[in-house]
């Protein structure tokens, strides 16, 4: 028999139709990612690499992260790392990083800042690429608001690679390079991006708030703060069509992929793969074996077909009560 603290995400992960689907965990700190693995999480969704840098309050060197880094791709062996570039800004400042903004949310935050701070985008692409050598690793790119961005930011990656190569240090030469959606304009552009980048990693926890102009960390306006919205949920169906007519990978990694109600609008509108809190694991893939691919979609097409937050509260509410 199993002992409390010995359970274990099944391998493979199937809905109750049987359709096989990816649970990957979000890792901030190298003990989530050994949780994450003794869990059987199929990978890291997301690693956001700047809580090294909060920790200390300053930038680590190239060989500092890069042995933080490899940490990370060791403790999952044979296991996917998604790396995601620096997001400093918003509400993870460093007080000797921008100086103080009106704005932060709106300010100079998550890949507009490496744009403008290249020495520090390449020692960290540099650490990353040698973490990843002989592992399978991918990096996302936080904040893209534009082809452009996008471009730029794999150009680096590009060139961190030839540099590496030149200087015979062993490095990870192909990592996939992916687009976090979190901005509104990002999915209005989806087309182009998905030309050149190879994922998509839909950051819900900043998407929201600027879909909807409330402050993710504001209490005051924390019940305009929700997922569960008509823009909203049609934004992510009409994002995910664009995905998967182009064939690229997309999956979630904000905190909505942890909502009963949300986990089956995903699995309905087609989003088979969540990167959720290492300790939230384990809730996440009972729901998803609870669910049958069929009967997600009519929820999903009925959601889409309301207009109202009142509706909207009431059919998420029965089916948070259907998992709880
Ligand atoms: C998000 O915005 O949903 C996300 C996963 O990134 P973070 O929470 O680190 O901003
Ligand atoms: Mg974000």
């Amino acid at each position: 028999a199993r002992h409390p603290g010995e359970e274990k995400i099944p391998s493979p992960l199937l809905s109750a139709d049987g359709i096989p689907l990816t649970l990957l965990a979000n890792a901030n700190l190298v003990k989530d990612a050994r949780s994450a693995f003794s869990l059987g999480a199929q990978g890291i969704g997301l690693y956001r690499s700047e809580f090294p840098f909060l920790i200390r309050n300053g930038f680590p060197t190239e060989e500092e992260q890069y042995n933080v880094y490899l940490r990370v791709v060791e403790e999952t062996p044979g296991l996917p790392v998604g790396f995601r570039t620096l997001d400093l800004g918003g509400d993870k400042l460093l007080s000797s990083q921008v100086g103080r903004e009106d704005n932060p949310f709106l300010g100079y935050r998550g890949i507009r800042f490496l744009l403008d701070h290249r020495d520090l985008f390449r020692d960290q692409l540099r650490a990353m690429l040698r973490a990843g050598h002989g592992a399978e690793i991918s990096i996302q790119f936080p904040m893209i608001a534009s082809l452009d961005e996008f471009r730029t930011a794999r150009e680096e990656v590009l060139r961190s690679i030839a540099d590496l190569q030149a200087e015979g240090i062993p490095c990870h030469t192909a990592p996939q390079l992916g687009v976090m959606v979190e901005l509104p304009a990002t999915i209005e552009i989806a087309r182009d991006l998905a030309q050149e980048a190879d994922f998509f990693s839909i950051g819900t926890n900043d998407l929201i708030m600027y879909m909807l102009a409330a402050d993710r960390a504001n209490h005051r306006v924390a019940s305009l703060y929700r997922s569960v919205h008509p823009g909203v949920l049609r934004a992510l169906q009409r994002l995910t069509e664009v995905a998967h007519d182009t064939g690229r990978p997309i999956s979630v990694c904000g905190a909505t992929a942890e909502d009963p109600a949300m986990i089956l609008f995903y699995l309905g509108i087609g989003i088979t793969r969540l990167s959720v809190d290492a300790t939230s694991l384990l809730g996440v893939a009972r729901i998803l074996q609870g669910i049958s691919l069929s009967e997600a979609q009519e929820r999903a097409r009925r959601m889409l077909s309301t207009s109202t937050l009142a509706e909207l509260d009431s059919l998420a509410c029965a089916i948070r009560g259907e998992f709880s």
